[in-house]
C-alpha cells in the first residue's frame, strides 16, 4: 500500500524540493494534500502531476478565485489549516513535511503532531517560539520528529546514538552571508536585491535576508538549544563560507563528529522521506579541493551585532522568543519594501528587542498556540505604530 504524505507549504522552496523527491517515488506515495498560500497556479499543477485530491489555499481573495475556477476538477479546496483534521481524519498518515516560512507554521506543525508517524519540521519559527508546546504532543501521540534545518539535521543523525549529556559542545556553520567579506562602513547601501544574492543557497525571500544579518544563526542556536536540550554555552557558531560542513558535534568521549554534506536541502529532505525505508540518493563524488580547503571562524561581532542578543535570551523556551521572531519578521518586510535601509534593519531590530515592557515575557511560558499568535499580534500591532 502507498505511503500517506502531505506537503504544508509545498509551493515554497523546501516544500517544491519535497515535492520532487516524492514526485520520482509515486508507485510508494500517495500525496494527500498539499498547501499554499497565493500561489494557486503552482499548487494546482502539482496537485494535477501527483493526482493529490486536497488543497488549502491559505488567503482568503485567492481561495476564493481559486473555488470558483478548479472546484469542479475532482479537487477539494480549503482555506484554512483546521481542515487537515477532517482531510486526514483519525488514523495516522505516513510523514508531513511542515515547510511553511514564518509562525503560521505552527497551527500545522501542531495538528500534525497528531495525525503524522513522521513529522518533518523545516519552520524554525515554530521550533523556536513553540517548542515546549509542540514537544508534548510528539511525546503524547508518540510521533516521530525529524528538524530539517541542516545544521539540526546533522546533529539529530549524530544524536540518535549518543543521549544529550554526552554533548561536550556544538559548532553552527554559517556561510556568512553575501557580505561576510563586505565593509560594515557601506552596509547603509545593501538593497535588497543585492542581499537576496546567497552565495550557497537558494531560499525564500525572508530566510536569506536573515541569512544576511545572521539572525538566521541566532534562530538556529534557539532552534538547536529546544530541539537537543542544550544551554546556550554549549552551542557556538563559526562562520564557514563553503557550507559543506553543517554542524560540528563535539562529544565528551573525546571524539568529535564532524557532518559534511553539500548545500542542497534535498540530503534532508531525502533522508527525512526515507527514515524508515532506507534509500540511496544521487550525488557528486567527495570532492578534496573542497575537504582540504575548509575553513572555520569566529563570527565578527562588530559586523553582525545581532548575533549578540543570544547573550541575552531565556534558557527555558518563554514568550519572548515570540517577540523576537516578530520584531525580526516586522523589519524585515519593511526592508524587502525598501522602506528602510540595511543598517537601520540592523539597528532597529537591536532597539526594538530593547524595548523593557518586553523583558517579563522572558519568564512567561507559552502554554498554548493561543498565547503565542495573541502575542505575535499585540507586538505586530504596536510596531505597525512605530514612526520609522
Ligand atoms: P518560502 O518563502 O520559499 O516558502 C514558504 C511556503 O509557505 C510557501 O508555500 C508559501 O506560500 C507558504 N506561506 C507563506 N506565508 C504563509 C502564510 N501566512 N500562511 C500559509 N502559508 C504561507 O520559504 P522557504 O521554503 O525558504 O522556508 C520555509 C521555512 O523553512 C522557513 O521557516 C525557513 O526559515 C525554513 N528553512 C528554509 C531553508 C531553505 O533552504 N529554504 C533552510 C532551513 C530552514 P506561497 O508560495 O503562496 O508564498
Ligand atoms: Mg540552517
Amino acid at each position: 500500500m502507498k505511503k500517506k504524505v502531505v506537503i504544508i507549504g509545498s509551493t515554497g522552496s523546501i516544500g517544491f524540493k519535497t515535492f520532487n523527491v516524492l514526485k520520482k517515488d509515486k508507485k510508494n506515495f500517495d500525496i494527500i494534500l498539499l498547501t499554499t498560500h497565493k500561489n494557486v497556479r503552482q499548487v494546482i499543477k502539482q496537485a494535477t502531476e501527483f493526482k493529490v485530491k486536497n488543497i488549502i489555499i491559505t488567503d482568503k481573495k485567492k481561495f476564493n478565485l481559486a473555488v470558483k475556477k478548479y472546484s469542479k476538477n475532482n479537487l477539494n479546496i480549503f482555506n484554512d489549516f483546521e481542515s487537515i483534521k477532517n482531510i486526514i481524519g483519525r488514523k495516522k498518515i505516513y510523514y508531513s513535511m511542515i515547510s511553511v516560512s514564518g509562525l503560521e507554521g505552527l497551527k500545522p506543525t501542531l495538528i500534525l503532531s497528531e495525525l503524522s508517524k513522521n513529522l518533518a519540521v523545516v519552520n524554525k519559527e515554530s521550533l523556536i517560539c513553540g517548542w515546549s508546546i509542540i514537544q508534548k504532543k510528539l511525546i503524547k501521540f508518540k510521533t516521530n520528529f525529524i528538524p530539517i534545518d541542516s545544521e539540526h539535521y546533522s546533529i539529530f543523525t549524530v544524536l540518535k546514538n549518543y543521549s544529550y549529556s554526552d554533548v561536550e559542545k556544538v559548532y553552527i556553520t554559517a556561510s556568512g552571508g553575501p557580505f561576510l567579506k563586505y565593509p560594515k562602513r557601506k552596509f547603509k547601501l545593501i538593497t535588497p536585491k543585492k542581499a537576496l544574492k546567497h552565495p550557497n543557497w537558494k531560499m525564500g525571500k525572508k530566510i536569506t535576508i536573515d541569512s544576511s544579518t545572521l539572525m538566521n544563526k541566532v534562530f538556529e542556536v534557539i532552534e538547536a538549544k529546544n530541539l537537543f536540550n542544550l544551554s546556550y554555552n554549549k552551542i557556538s557558531i563559526l562562520t564557514h563560507p563553503k557550507s559543506y560542513v553543517h554542524a560540528i558535534i563535539k562529544l565528551n568521549n573525546g571524539i568529535t563528529k564532524i557532518i559534511a554534506h553539500d548545500p542542497d536541502m534535498t540530503i534532508p529532505i531525502h533522508n527525512s522521506i526515507y527514515s524508515d525505508i532506507r534509500k540511496k540518493i544521487k550525488t557528486k563524488e567527495l570532492n578534496f579541493k573542497i575537504l582540504n580547503n575548509l575553513s572555520f571562524n569566529n563570527v565578527d561581532k562588530k559586523k553582525f551585532p545581532l548575533v549578540k542578543l543570544l547573550d541575552h535570551l531565556p534558557l527555558k523556551n518563554s514568550l519572548y522568543e515570540t517577540i523576537l521572531v516578530t520584531v525580526n519578521d516586522f523589519f524585515v518586510y519593511k526592508f524587502l519594501e525598501k522602506k528602510i535601509n540595511y543598517d537601520k534593519l540592523i539597528n532597529l531590530i537591536s532597539k526594538t528587542l530593547n524595548i523593557k515592557e518586553f523583558d517579563k515575557f522572558k519568564k512567561i511560558r507559552p502554554k498554548n498556540i493561543n498565547d503565542i499568535y495573541k502575542l505575535r499580534d499585540y507586538v505586530s500591532l504596536k510596531l505597525s505604530r512605530l514612526s520609522i
